[in-house]
């Protein structure tokens, strides 16, 4: 760097460009700045060209650069540490310089709205990586020593064996730190290590409630979804499935679910792999990989439950119970991994499940995905907008997500389409006259025209889908 924090911010000056003979330099008030002088001596061998920035602007490259020197500064400290103390990383006495770094890049993640923070080592280096908006960006690239210090640091949080290097660990940790709005607060924090060839990959889960546990009108469902699901939740009994990939905001969909229930006075159980946000009213278990699924499921329903809510049903067992639960008086929820609501009953069929078993209790289908927004730094050119990118969305050109949905709930065309009397195509074609803009794509499309999201994220989330 040109020029460290603290002459940017006496000189109101950012290095953007450089080259052999030349530096590009803006400059706040370029006018008015009184340091033109000073830079041209303090810079003599280059040929100097002022630009104006704006203080906005400023601010950012100034942030950038603090938290450089930041890092700089505590892999100094850290590096001094381990010399006094081979072993140990300093992680013994108090609050370490280790520790700190890790405080520092948890609280990067929080402030990025990371959903995960990931730590990888190879050879030569380690890269720290966020995932945000459900896309991993890769924040930081530090040398490979500091790996095992702050590998042993996260495991000392999390409670974790540090001499264990074979075999995967997983453990929590709380910690308070300043969110979005500036204030500060408890976080969650999920810890997972896996051993690799390589060494050693860690990640960290951001468990945060405030984003997790949103009321269903928050997601961005249209409003003809969002009374469909709440007609479901409404249900006294029978079995609804969720469906999408890992990301598309099942969990986030059920909580709201569960939310609305809250409500009604009734016994809801739980079952989770693993339970990451403990809830009141709601009776949660939490599933291990030692016990059996369809045991513990047996263990719930004589628990007198009103409502179920299962997760990823996995074998063909606790599917059968779940159903039979369903029609015989409880409302259970399921997720699975389909492309669409259509498919999942082809997923159930495929699993041994009788097509008249499916007909007497399934009441609704949801399948469901999350579309990253275009930030505000997005243009329009011939009609289309697309993402730009500024600081605020990091580069990418998007901030933010939206759910997309669509709802199928149980009518006599169904009955025939589980009953192989039609086919998916026509059973389609039903459900899109009755419904404008049934399907995922076609949601999607209405968001591309309303500049909330463009084709090449509907094309990375909606694999199916014909754009870009
Ligand atoms: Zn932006």
């Amino acid at each position: 760097m040109r020029l460290n924090s603290e002459q940017m911010r006496y000189f109101g000056a950012v290095v953007l460009k450089e080259s052999e003979r030349c530096l590009h330099i803006a400059l706040l008030k370029s006018e008015k700045n009184p340091h033109k002088d000073t830079l041209r001596n303090l810079f003599q061998s280059f040929i100097l060209e002022f630009t104006e920035i704006t203080e906005s602007k400023f601010l950012i490259h100034l942030q950038e650069a603090e938290q450089k020197e930041t890092l700089q500064n505590l892999l100094e400290k850290i590096q001094q540490e381990i010399k006094l103390d081979s072993k140990e990383y300093g992680l013994q006495e108090g609050k370490s310089s280790v520790q700190e770094l890790v405080y520092f890049i948890l609280q990067r993640a929080v402030l990025e709205r990371a959903s995960d923070v990931h730590l990888e080592f190879d050879v030569q280096n380690m890269r720290i990586r966020f995932r945000i908006d459900g896309v991993l960006v890769e924040k930081f690239c530090l040398e490979s020593w500091v790996f095992l210090p702050m590998s042993a640091s996260i495991k000392l949080l999390a409670h974790l064996n540090l001499t264990e290097a074979k075999l995967p660990q997983d453990g929590r940790f709380g910690l308070e730190l300043i969110s979005n709005n500036g204030l500060k607060r408890g976080f969650d924090f999920r810890v997972s290590t896996l051993p690799l060839v390589q060494g050693e990959s860690i990640v960290i889960r951001i468990l945060d409630k405030h984003k997790t546990l949103m009321p269903l009108e928050a997601l961005g469902f249209g409003e003809a979804e969002l009374a469909q699901i709440q007609t479901l939740a409404m249900l006294p009994f029978g079995l609804v499935l969720i469906t999408g990939p890992t990301g598309s905001g099942k969990s986030t969909t059920m909580y709201g679910i569960l939310n609305i229930l809250k409500e009604r006075n009734l016994k809801i159980i739980t079952l989770e792999d693993p339970v990451e946000y403990r809830l009141e009213h709601i009776n949660q278990v939490a599933i291990s990989k030692e016990v059996e699924f369809v045991s513990v499921l047996r263990n719930v329903l004589r628990q007198d439950p009103d409502v179920i809510s299962l997760g990823e049903v996995r074998d063909k067992a606790s599917l059968q119970l779940a159903i039979q639960a369903a029609f015989t008086g409880h409302l259970v929820f399921a997720t699975l991994h389909t492309n669409d609501a259509l498919d999942s009953i082809v997923r159930l069929l495929d699993m041994g499940v009788e097509a008249h078993f499916i007909t007497q209790s399934l009441s609704g289908i949801l399948a469901q995905r999350l579309l990253r927004k275009l930030c505000d730094c997005k243009e329009k050119i011939d009609a289309k907008w697309i993402p730009k990118g500024c600081a605020k969305c990091n580069y990418t050109g998007y901030f933010g997500r939206i759910a997309i949905v669509e709802v199928v709930l149980s009518s006599r065309d169904l009955e025939h389409f589980i009953k192989g009397k039609i086919s998916k195509m026509q059973m389609l074609e039903i459900l899109q006259s009755a419904t404008q803009n049934f399907t995922l794509e076609q949601k999607a499309r209405v968001l591309i025209e309303r500049g909330i999201t463009d084709e090449c994220e509907v094309y990375r989330v909606v694999k199916n889908a014909l754009y870009c």
